[in-house]
């Protein structure tokens, strides 16, 4: 099924754009079964079962690390993670440096912006990133590389919203890319889109889009 859904998926989602398959709750054998079928971007939520994954299965798989990060787990991605997507604090960007420091590995993030109606979302305002990052206070975090923006869009099938929501965060991409040439050196990714969402959020200029159900089937909440 999952090897079937793949291939279904990737035939709709453009080569340039990347795909993070998100096995957050599921196996590490429905890992295994999209690892076989091609796959090597995946993405979990919880610090401890993706330390659990990442030592059990194969070691060229790219680990993104997508949920909502506490500063006190930092220290147990940085070794191995690949792209951190939802920093959505100055304060875990510098404890991210901290840890990254330790391990002499600059660590790769996003920047997560609160694109979304709903208040429950985490993330930046636009208002309040364009303030840190013209403040300059980031330029001494030599460990972490910010690659780009994550956001999530309102959990709604008014398409016209969610489109609305995806191109308020192109917009604001395209900004800083343009602003801070020069001194964001790889500014070269935007991460937007799920299941749901992810075609509205290709054609509004995501270049990675984030996917468990459409893989994987639901979800079970322990
Ligand atoms: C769970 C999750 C996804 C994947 O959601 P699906 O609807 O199953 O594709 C994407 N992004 C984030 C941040 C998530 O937590």
């Amino acid at each position: 099924m999952i090897t079937k859904n793949l291939q279904q998926l990737r035939q709709s989602i453009p080569e340039e754009v990347t795909l993070v398959c998100v096995s957050k709750f599921h196996s590490e054998d429905a890992i295994l079964e999209a690892y076989n079928a091609g796959e090597r971007v995946f993405g979990e939520s919880k610090v401890q079962e993706l330390t659990a994954k990442q030592q059990n299965l194969p070691d060229d798989i790219q680990w993104h690390f997508i949920g909502h990060l506490q500063t006190n787990k930092v220290k147990y991605l940085v070794p191995f993670v690949q792209l951190i997507h939802g920093v959505d604090s100055v304060k875990l960007l510098v404890e991210i440096n901290k840890q990254a420091a330790k391990y002499q590995r600059i660590v790769d993030c996003l920047l997560q912006v609160h694109i979304a109606s709903e208040a429950t979302k985490f993330g930046f305002s636009e208002a309040e990133l364009l303030d840190f990052l013209r403040s300059d206070d980031w330029r001494n975090l030599h460990y972490v590389r910010i690659r780009g923006l994550m956001g999530m869009a309102t959990f709604t099938d008014n398409e016209v919203q969610v489109g609305k929501e995806f191109k308020s965060l192109k917009n604001l991409f395209e900004l800083i890319k343009s602003e801070f040439s020069g001194r964001l050196q790889q500014f070269d990714v935007l991460s937007m889109g799920m299941s749901d969402d992810y075609r509205l959020a290709i054609t509004e200029g995501s270049n990675m889009v984030r996917i468990g159900s459409k893989i994987f089937g639901h979800r079970f909440y322990p």
